[in-house]
């Protein structure tokens, strides 16, 4: 039996594993759930599956979790020190679907252990890809990306030599906003910006495909798994959603990988690999479809790319300070006290004020630089934020 944990259990990635668990019960143990708030949907997986541990990360709920898992054998605990100690339980699989950099430690701790960390959290590569690509080795931990552009681009390398590769392609769907007129943006509301028009997500990555913001930080993460040059990673709007991503080699030949828009193909790759095993989504008909179209992103419509850019050329802990202004950003945009337009704009200030303190960027890659400069810029976003009256 594989031993699994899920980490962020009660969201969208962490229920679609468990789909996949729940369809092969006899074989998986599975040793934590955990969740933020969500008692009710914790509780239900956490006995319907008999974990060894639920965990919610909100230290007021535990008298809820205890009262809802009453008579059950599953133990109950809370807060972030629970988390890490759920974390460095023994598992030979643990996927990483806390939402935003929250998802850091846990995962460290997972690698710390020796597990193979199915990575849907992508900010734990944006903040401290270094750090996290040599904690995996250090303890012979593999990772295993569950992001769909990078599961396609791992798929699409396997047997491949990577020095061949000459470059990658990220697709993005454009977002809820991709055919809106310029000029609208500024008043687009948290409601509008977080429909998708091909995937169903969490709430907060479905506002960062209408920015593309979640693009920026999957090119990011690119660079940081693979090892791709900046220059290397290209990104293309294809609203279909049907090509996850292509890899481009020295011949000129693409390899592209296709699949319906579920995330349970990239969860449930992760879940098996290195081999394949059937999966419960939908099979392309390519015919029914007729066509698949590409354009290039327009860079007046999606600025977030191009600060993904800066990033890349900047270095350091930039990722960390990009990836915690954009989050708190998103927070002010979904509290209404800023535009949608707004958040790029805030996100570039950020980074401005601190290039300026290059003593932050420029510290060396240890876990505590990385939290600082993520307070940093959390504390800087909130001030200009304030500036603005
Ligand atoms: P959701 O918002 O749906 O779920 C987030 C999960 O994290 C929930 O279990 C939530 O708990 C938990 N959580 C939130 N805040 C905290 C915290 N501070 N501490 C501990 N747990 C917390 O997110 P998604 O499933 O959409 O995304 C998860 C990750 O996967 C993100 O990094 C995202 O970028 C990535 N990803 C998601 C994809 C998708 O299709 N959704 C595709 C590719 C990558 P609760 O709900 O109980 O409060």
């Amino acid at each position: 039996m594989k031993r699994v944990s899920i980490f962020g259990a009660t969201g969208s990635i962490g229920q679609n594993t468990i789909d996949l668990i729940k369809r092969a019960p006899s074989e998986y143990q599975v040793v934590a759930l955990t969740g933020g708030g969500n008692v009710r949907q914790l509780a239900a997986d956490a006995r319907a599956l008999n974990a060894e541990v639920a965990v919610i990360a909100d230290p007021a709920r535990l008298p809820d979790l205890r009262a809802a898992l009453e008579g059950t054998t599953v133990e109950c605990a809370a807060g972030a020190s629970a988390l890490q100690e759920a974390a460095s339980r023994p598992a030979d699989w643990v996927m990483s679907a806390i939402i935003g950099a929250a998802g850091l430690r846990p995962g460290l701790a997972a690698l710390a252990q020796g597990a193979t960390l199915a990575l849907a959290n992508k900010e734990t590569l944006v903040a401290a890809g270094p750090l996290v690509m040599s904690e995996a080795a250090r303890h012979e931990a593999t990772i295993l990306p569950v992001d769909s552009e990078h599961s396609a681009i791992f798929q699409a390398l396997a047997g491949e030599a990577p020095a061949t590769v000459e470059r990658v392609i990220l697709t993005a769907s454009g977002g809820a906003f991709r055919d809106w007129p310029l000029e609208k943006l500024e008043a687009a509301t948290p409601e509008e910006a977080a429909t998708h028009p091909n995937w169903a997500m969490g709430q907060r990555i479905t506002i960062d495909s209408a920015s593309m913001f979640n693009k920026a930080l999957e090119v990011i993460e690119a660079r940081e798994f693979f090892g791709f040059a900046p220059e290397q990673i290209e990104v293309l709007i294809h609203p279909e959603s049907m090509v996850h991503a292509l890899v481009g080699h020295v011949d000129g030949g693409l390899m592209a990988h296709l699949g319906a828009p579920d995330m349970r193909h990239a969860i449930g790759y992760a879940l098996h690999w290195p081999a394949r095993a059937p999966l419960p989504v939908a099979r392309l008909d390519l015919a029914a479809l007729g066509k698949l179209t590409f354009a290039d992103p327009d860079p007046a419509r999606y600025p977030a790319l191009d600060l993904a850019r800066r990033v890349m050329h900047r270095g350091g802990l930039s990722g960390a300070i990009f990836n915690a202004a954009k989050e708190r950003a998103l927070d002010h945009f979904i509290a209404r006290r800023i535009g949608f337009t707004d958040m790029a704009r805030i996100v570039s200030a950020v980074l401005d004020r601190t290039d300026a303190a290059p003593g932050v960027v420029d510290a060396e890659f240890t876990l505590d630089n990385v939290l600082n400069a993520d307070h940093l810029a959390r504390i800087r976003t909130d001030e200009i934020i304030a500036s603005r009256g």
